[in-house]
């Protein structure tokens, strides 16, 4: 606050997929004397950090390309992905994470490997420290497991079960 401005740090999550976004926003005036000016630096910070969180997944840019040709869509990568699109299910820097393969972690309890979809599952759990209670599915204990959102809880069971 001495230096009177704001920075955020988002991180979105669309499925196997992080990006990490960043905004800053400086205010001008006195946040002391002003305090809703801190109110609106956050706000504009946290837009921002959303914006270029989405960016980085470069949605909407195929769908704004043809009116922007003169502008940034001339680079022939995306003269490119206007013709063919997105490679399916691969991304740059970011292979998917093989759901069932198996993890690094092992259960506190038998010892197995955890699969990385229960080591997600883990931290699916609300203000659970996954690096201290590492459970596989089978020994998670019950009150954390009735913790899990149900739909993340069927989810995992459906893809489990598949
Ligand atoms: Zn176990």
């Amino acid at each position: 606050m001495p230096h009177r401005y704001v920075k955020a740090i988002v991180q979105i999550r669309i499925g196997p997929y992080t990006r990490d976004g960043y905004g800053v926003s400086i205010m001008n005036g006195d946040p002391a004397a002003e305090p809703k000016l801190i109110r609106t630096a956050v706000d504009q910070a946290v837009n921002e950090a959303f914006i270029d969180a989405i960016d980085t997944y470069e949605m909407g840019w195929k769908d704004l390309a043809p009116y922007k040709l003169e502008d940034w869509a001339g680079n022939p990568a995306l003269a490119h992905l206007q013709q063919s699109g997105p490679p399916a299910g691969v991304e740059d820097g970011a292979a998917p994470i093989q759901s069932f393969a198996v993890s690094n972690h092992k259960c506190l309890k038998c010892k197995e490997n955890l699969t990385n979809a229960e080591w997600e599952l883990l931290g699916r759990i609300p203000n659970l420290n996954r690096e201290s209670l590492v459970y596989c599915f089978e020994h998670i204990l019950a009150h954390l497991k009735r913790k899990l959102p149900e739909p993340v809880l069927t989810d995992f069971e459906e893809k489990r079960n598949s």
